[in-house]
């Protein structure tokens, strides 16, 4: 049985990033973790009146809550960083919760955002860096058999909908999951984050009213450790396979 751990700065991140990825595990039978770094206090409200950064940030968990339920997440570790002060925080003891939460927990698999955060938010990059180091360091209490594999996530369509650009170059894609039998479940997740209509209608118009139509079948991944070593990347096999 494989277990899985995604860590993402913001509650809806998992949603865009790997949501087909996370329902399909759970139909395996895997174990899934998901590590969210911030409570999304710097958000917009969306349709609520919600005049206070604390209230938003319990509003935000207990959607990010509904999301996990859809999503089968078998463990949620909320760390409650303030949303956008990753860049500002105390590095090294962000990178300590990561690796204490890898040893503690045992994944075979760690995701997170890649070098580039897909959308150049500081708080993805950082959490991208952060997450790689704890990897790194969590494998020096771990034996060589118990390494993780670390998969950066890629949303190559995620400026289909989007009038802004992404940052260049993204990381060649090594890998896919097809999540065909499972975009119901990222489509439910995604409505479950009903105070980022803004950001879930700029990325997948139609899922807020529930047409899931615009969700793609497949979700990418790049490996880059494997086995205590970074893996070798060769631009030539960018693309799907
Ligand atoms: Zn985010």
């Amino acid at each position: 049985m494989k277990k899985v751990m995604v860590v993402f700065p913001h509650p809806d991140d998992e949603s865009f990033a790997c949501g087909g990825t996370l329902a399909k595990c759970k139909e395996a039978n895997q174990m899934t973790c998901l590590i969210c770094v911030t409570s999304g206090c710097g958000g917009r409200t969306g349709p609520y009146s919600i005049d206070c950064r604390e209230k938003l940030a319990r509003h935000r968990e207990q959607e990010l809550g509904k999301a996990a339920e859809v999503l089968g997440i078998s463990r949620l570790d909320l760390f409650r960083y303030p949303d956008g002060s990753l860049a500002e925080a105390d590095f090294d003891e962000l990178v300590g919760r990561i690796r204490e939460a890898i040893t503690d927990w045992q994944p075979d698999v760690v995701v997170t955002f890649p070098p580039d955060g897909v959308t150049g938010h500081p708080d993805h990059i950082v959490t991208c860096k952060a997450t790689t180091r704890a990897v790194e360091l969590a494998e020096l209490e771990m034996s060589t058999d118990d390494y993780p594999d670390l998969y950066y996530v890629s949303i190559p369509h995620y400026y289909d909908h989007c009038p802004d650009k992404g940052p260049n170059p993204a990381v060649p894609i090594t890998g896919k999951v097809d999540i065909t039998r499972f975009r119901l479940q990222k489509g439910e997740a995604l409505r479950a984050h009903q105070s980022q209509v803004y950001s879930v209608n700029r990325a997948y118009p139609g899922v807020i009213e529930g047409d899931f139509g615009v969700i793609g079948c497949y979700e990418y991944y790049t490996l880059v450790r494997s086995k205590g070593k970074p893996v070798e990347l060769n631009p030539r096999r960018t693309g799907s396979r």
